[in-house]
């Protein structure tokens, strides 16, 4: 006779008490948002902190308070030439620390991040994207919104929209006419 041993089925978990310990957690993750230059959009999200006591983190740590009005809700910026080059970057970098480390969202994007503008600065560039932009960017994706495709010519991995066509040549190998040579000394290339 064989005895089903359903795991799934338990007793109910009891609500989490609102301990002290996961208070103190996601203060310190606000912190770490709020350092990087993280907006309210984030801090709200990545957070289960109130409003009103992320508004008080928020001038505490940064010394100001944070910038009013939303974010465009628009992937185009992630698609235009520059960015593009950026946002594939970063994506890269953090599509290969998610594959090998067992991190959260936050702590993900935050290395991710910080990876991205070691990177700029060794290319002596200029960071084209903030880390509100970078979160937004994770959040596309994962929305199957953006994704990445092989560019055919370099065969790196940019920033697309999801059924690019098989052909794709990204920006780097057909650079937009309007892209003169003054802009590309200044550019972030990626290989
Ligand atoms: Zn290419």
């Amino acid at each position: 006779m064989t005895t089903t041993t359903d795991t799934t089925v338990s007793t109910p978990k009891r609500a989490a008490p609102k301990s002290v310990l996961n208070e103190s957690r996601q203060i310190e993750r606000a912190a770490l948002l709020i350092g990087m230059g993280a907006r309210m959009q984030v801090l709200e999200s990545e957070t289960t902190l109130s409003y009103e006591r992320l508004i008080r983190l928020y001038k505490e740590i940064a010394g100001k308070s944070p910038s009013k009005g939303q974010l465009p809700f628009s992937t185009d910026w992630f698609l235009t030439w520059q960015e593009n080059v950026h946002s594939s970057l970063f994506l890269n970098i953090y599509e290969y620390l998610g594959k090998g480390m067992e991190l959260d969202s936050v702590e993900l994007l935050t290395k991710a991040y910080r990876l991205y503008n070691e990177q700029i600065e060794i290319a002596q560039v200029e960071p084209l994207l903030s880390f509100t932009r970078a979160w937004r960017l994770v959040k596309f994706v994962d929305a199957g919104m953006l994704t990445r495709t092989q560019c055919s010519d370099c065969k790196g991995q940019f920033v697309t929209e999801l059924y690019e066509n098989r052909g794709y040549v990204c920006g780097l190998c057909n650079p937009p006419a309007r892209a003169g040579k003054s802009k590309t000394s200044g550019a972030l290339m990626l290989h």
